[in-house]
């Protein structure tokens, strides 16, 4: 019995999007379906291990164009995995697959124009179709014991009929009635074409029949085409089985981005062919920029793997630390069973041994890039930078290497700088690696912590992305040369009479610093003076094992409850104001003043005064009154 459906609504949209869209490469739809019959035969193929009511034995695993240049229909057909009846009405057309939603609003946002990539991005390949159907008609029979025949059929415009089917053998037939300018794809060069183009290194045959018109008119001519037509359209040969010299890049480009999904051009390939102790292909990309779903922790990440050419799956994670999960690829390993589990693969001990090399070979990749082509590696920094900072803090093994890859703005320039590079430009005399933790490279640069930093020519280092936050305590250290953030403790960079002078003035200040102690108690833990500063008043410093302020309010931001921890204010006793603050003699006037200058602190660190309100009204106040 035949029942039509409604697709469900995130679908329509979707459809409505790509049917009417005006875009011109509408040629994709082919390979979306021929990559899907690819992986309907991967699933089966590797079901058949393990249950052989799945195949009982080896067919050849394959794919079937026919065009009908009189009917105007192009049916892709495969002898695959096939769907049951819940499973088709699942695929194509209820379950709103997580992908569709987020692929209607890109498209009508209009910024994303890229249909393929985004095809490909949000999994929705199938509905391609439609850009060159107006009515598309899949029979299909799940492969194993009492399966039936399905039938879908829809015309792509908000509905589908489900029926009973007509097939007789295992895989799925998908059959477009091409839409009158889109008949072009009912023809046999064509076809060809797309498929050297796009669908080459489809692991299975791609063969081509061509119904015509009139019957052959001898039978040499029959068997001319039969011949003809038993000759697969694609070479087969998996890129990473093939050799680099014979790879071109704009190959390596296509199998990123149609096969991996990714987008753009890969920022650096890596062709691998592993030999000796371990043995193993691969295919890496480092992409140019991460994903919104790289940036979300728990989603799915991993390279895809094979073994012997036979499909294990995708998104293994155990191949990779969760670092480079940035990484995007394929490995091929003939070292592993074909019956390999994702849960056998965590502990694996050929895949621990595949992890390592890949992991070594990336982190090699990445320090060649930043020697012989800093701008692409500064790119890198900038993109992807704080993924190598999170290896840099999970990643112990690597720990070393990872150090000498990261890169941080520094003060003098403002461009990336190592540590190593740092650490060779100290000036004389200069003992420690100088840091400094911000929200921005802006704010960083403009904090009066560096002021003396800045006076005796030091560079520093500005560690201003989120993980930087995360991970700052962990650089106390580099090379035996000790690291001490600007805005914390005591710089140590005060000569003998600098101390002396500081002393002095300590005497003269005592009762100043104890009155703003004293009005600032709530909120400052200690008021002393120092010689951090040579230009502004004040600023607002930690205790060297404090939490800094950004990762603070991040964590408030997130929610978080933390424990309050006071800060000290560090005062110029070589300011001006500092001076006519200490000989005030009207204690309301004094008030004001040290309230503003607490507030500016804040604001210097990126912080709110304590009160934003009164703040204000003083700063007016002291404007009127100037
Ligand atoms: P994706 O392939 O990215 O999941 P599609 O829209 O292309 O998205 O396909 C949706 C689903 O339909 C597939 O995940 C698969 O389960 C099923 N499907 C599509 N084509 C076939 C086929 N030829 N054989 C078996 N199942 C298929």
């Amino acid at each position: 019995m035949a029942k039509t459906c409604a697709f469900k609504a995130e679908i329509r949209q979707m459809l409505d999007l790509v049917i009417h869209s005006l875009y011109s490469k509408k040629e994709i739809f082919l390979r979306e379906l021929i990559s899907n019959a690819s992986d309907a035969i991967d699933r089966a193929k590797y079901l058949a291990l393990t249950d052989t009511t799945i195949a009982p034995e080896a067919p050849e695993w394959s794919i079937r164009l026919t065009a009908d240049a009189v009917t105007h229909t192009l049916t892709i057909e495969d002898n695959g995995i096939g769907m049951s009846a819940q499973e088709t009405e699942e695929a194509l057309g209820t379950i709103a697959k997580s992908g569709s939603k987020a692929f209607a609003e890109a498209l009508k946002d209009g910024k994303e124009t890229n249909i393929p990539e985004l095809i490909g991005k949000f999994g929705v390949g199938f509905y391609a179709a439609f850009m060159v159907a107006d009515g598309v008609t899949v029979e299909t029979l799940r492969r194993g014991e009492g399966q039936s025949a399905v039938k879908w059929m829809s015309a792509g415009d908000g509905e589908y009929t489900m029926d009973e089917g007509s097939r007789t053998t295992p895989g799925t037939s998908i059959t477009l009635h091409l839409r009158p300018d889109q008949e072009q794809f009912a023809n046999g060069w064509t076809l060809k074409d797309l498929v050297r183009r796009y669908s080459d290194f489809i692991a299975y045959p791609i063969y081509l029949h061509e119904e015509e018109a009139e019957p052959a008119k001898d039978e040499k001519a029959a068997a001319d085409k039969a011949a003809e037509e038993a000759k697969p359209l694609n070479t087969m040969v998996a890129l990473w089985k093939r050799a680099k010299s014979d790879v071109k890049p704009e190959e390596y480009e296509a199998f990123y981005r149609q096969t991996l999904h990714g987008m753009g051009e890969p920022l650096k390939t890596l062709h691998i062919a592993a030999e000796g102790m371990l043995e193993y292909r691969a295919l890496l990309f480092i992409p140019k920029s991460a994903g919104m779903e790289m940036m979300m922790p728990g989603n799915r990440h991993g390279l895809s793997l094979y073994v012997r050419n036979v499909f294990i799956g995708d998104e293994i994670e155990a191949l990779t630390p969760p670092w480079l999960r940035f990484l995007k690829g394929v490995v091929d390993s003939s070292d592993l069973p074909l019956n390999v589990s994702r849960e056998m693969l965590q502990d694996d001990a050929i895949i621990r041994k595949v992890r390592s090399d890949v992991t070594n070979r990336i982190l090699k990749a990445l320090a060649e890039m930043a020697k012989d082509k800093p701008e692409q590696y500064d790119a890198f920094t900038t993109s992807l930078g704080d993924f190598l900072k999170e290896g840099y803090h999970s990643d112990w093994e690597n720990r070393e290497k990872i150090v000498e890859l990261l890169r941080f703005r520094n003060l003098k320039d403002g461009k990336y700088t190592s540590l190593k590079a740092y650490k060779e430009a100290m000036s004389e005399g200069q003992k420690a690696i100088y840091m400094l933790t911000a929200e921005s490279l802006q704010a960083a640069q403009q904090s009066p912590c560096l002021e003396q930093l800045k006076a005796k020519g030091y560079d520093v280092l500005f560690l201003t992305t989120p993980v930087d936050q995360f991970i700052a305590s962990e650089f106390y250290e580099y090379d035996k040369t000790p690291i001490v953030f600007a805005d914390k403790g005591d710089l140590g960079l005060s000569d003998d009479d600098a101390k002396k002078s500081l002393d002095d003035a300590e005497k003269t200040l005592r009762p100043l610093l104890d009155a703003v102690a004293k009005q600032l108690e709530a909120t400052v833990k200690e008021v002393r003076l120092s010689t951090r500063l040579t230009e502004s008043p004040c600023c607002l410093v930690q205790d060297p094992s404090a939490l800094n302020p950004t990762m603070r309010r991040m964590m408030e931001a997130m929610g978080q409850t933390v424990p309050e921890e006071k800060r000290i204010l560090e005062l110029n006793p070589n300011h001006a104001l500092i001076k006519t603050l200490a000989e005030e003699t009207n204690e309301g006037k004094r008030n004001d003043t040290v309230e503003l200058l607490y507030g500016q602190a804040c604001l210097a660190e990126g912080s709110l005064p304590a009160d934003p309100a009164k703040f204000n009204r003083l700063v007016a106040e002291l404007m009127a009154r100037a």
